[in-house]
């Protein structure tokens, strides 16, 4: 038998609980113990002049258990207590409670976590989207979790995984490059490009309709609760959907790529320097989309399919001739076009830069060209398939 052997990535997934009334009340009990204990345990901390984790431990640790702690969030308390030096908090507010192996489990049978609580085992069921129950499904195993009761008084578990991801097949695969932007979110060396479309647009209402918020927020006269909450509900709406958008664009992204292709990825730090010459909104909206995100479910939706992913040096790849090798500002005519001034060699800007993304990532060693990279195509012209993301 053939010992099955990937990568394996942690990540973090939070799931919404829908704990039972009597669950709820045994949550809060918990965090609300669990803060007791880490308010005693500084308490005793400052009176002794004793932060060290070790020493401390044997100073509260049974009297934390006498509370009624259980040893795990015993250690967890003195552990938050003892953490570090300098800057300490006076006191703890009750938010959230750090669980391990030993005091969680998950089940995914009937989709349930188990938790340790001031009334026991409790196996509260969970609340799931797709995308949580893709990971939890594909998880190796669960490494713990948080537990944290949101403003609203909704309860989360904010669960660590560990995911297998397979081992990409051997040597030359694909290389395709991504450049990522806003007009176009994302331009792939293959030959596809994703519009922003509505996507743009919806975003720029929630700009709009934000600012305007702000600005009666900016009146003492007009700070009410009903105007605050209002900027509460369309921060957590504009908040899911870009979320939502962005899953939707890397799954449709991961879905043209094949196991075993070769991703690449500019370094960040060459996202936002193409920014000078945009409007104000489009710079404001530029700043407020996370790139960091984007990329973060980019590169582990890829690997969980077998698809590696390399950064390379972004400098110039707007500006780069992939026909002669030709760099200047000029080259870059606007936006949306590329017309070399040395050969001549035009077209779109984006693809421009995402074939230049690929050919840096070849370069650097990683896979092959394969068909509709080299040279030749490039210049016999290749032709962009338009792709919208559905504003969901
Ligand atoms: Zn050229």
């Amino acid at each position: 038998m053939i010992r099955y052997s990937g990568f394996v990535q942690t990540l973090t997934v939070r799931c919404t609980l829908k704990p039972a009334l009597e669950q709820a009340e045994a949550l809060e009990a918990t965090v609300q113990l669990f803060m007791e204990g880490c308010n005693y345990a500084l308490r005793v901390a400052k009176e002794r002049g004793e932060f060290r984790r070790f020493r401390l431990h044997h100073l509260v640790y049974k009297d934390l258990r006498a509370m009624g702690l259980s040893a795990n969030l015993a250690v967890q308390a003195i552990a938050r207590v003892g953490r570090k030096k300098g800057s300490r908090a006076k006191f703890y507010q009750p938010t959230s409670v750090a669980y391990d192996q030993r005091t969680l489990s998950l089940r995914m049978a009937d989709e349930t976590v188990s938790l340790t609580t001031v009334k026991g085992r409790l196996r509260i069921p969970l609340k799931l989207g797709n995308y949580q129950r893709h990971l939890l499904r594909k998880a190796k195993s669960v490494q713990g979790g948080v537990l944290t009761k949101g403003p609203k008084g909704k309860w989360y578990i904010h669960l660590t995984l560990r995911v297998e991801t397979p081992e990409p097949p051997g040597g030359g695969g694909r290389v395709v490059g991504v450049d990522l932007g806003q007009k176009a979110l994302a331009t792939l060396s293959a030959g596809h490009r994703f519009s922003g479309g509505r996507l743009k647009s919806v975003r720029l209402r929630y700009l709009q309709k934000r600012a305007e918020v702000r600005s009666k927020l900016d009146r003492p006269s007009e700070r009410t609760r009903g105007l605050k909450r209002l900027w509460a509900r369309l921060s957590g709406r504009e908040a899911r959907f870009v979320n939502s958008a962005l899953h939707a664009l890397t799954r449709r992204i991961v879905d043209l790529l094949e196991p075993g292709d070769i991703l690449a990825l500019e370094h960040l730090t060459g996202l936002r320097g193409r920014t000078s010459k945009r409007g104000r909104k489009g710079r404001h909206l530029h700043n407020l989309w996370p790139y960091g995100r984007l990329r973060f479910l980019l590169e582990y939706k890829a690997r969980l399919k077998g698809v590696r992913v390399v950064y390379v040096d972004p400098r110039h790849t707007s500006r780069e001739c992939p026909r002669c090798g030709h760099v200047s500002k000029v080259n870059r005519r606007s936006q949306a076009l590329f017309r070399c001034e040395a050969c001549g060699f035009q077209h779109n800007a984006d693809w421009v830069a995402s074939v230049n993304i690929a050919r840096r990532a070849l370069a650097q060693g990683a896979g092959s060209a394969g068909p509709g990279h080299g040279q030749l195509a490039l210049v016999l012209g290749h032709r962009l398939k338009h792709l919208h993301l559905p504003a969901s």
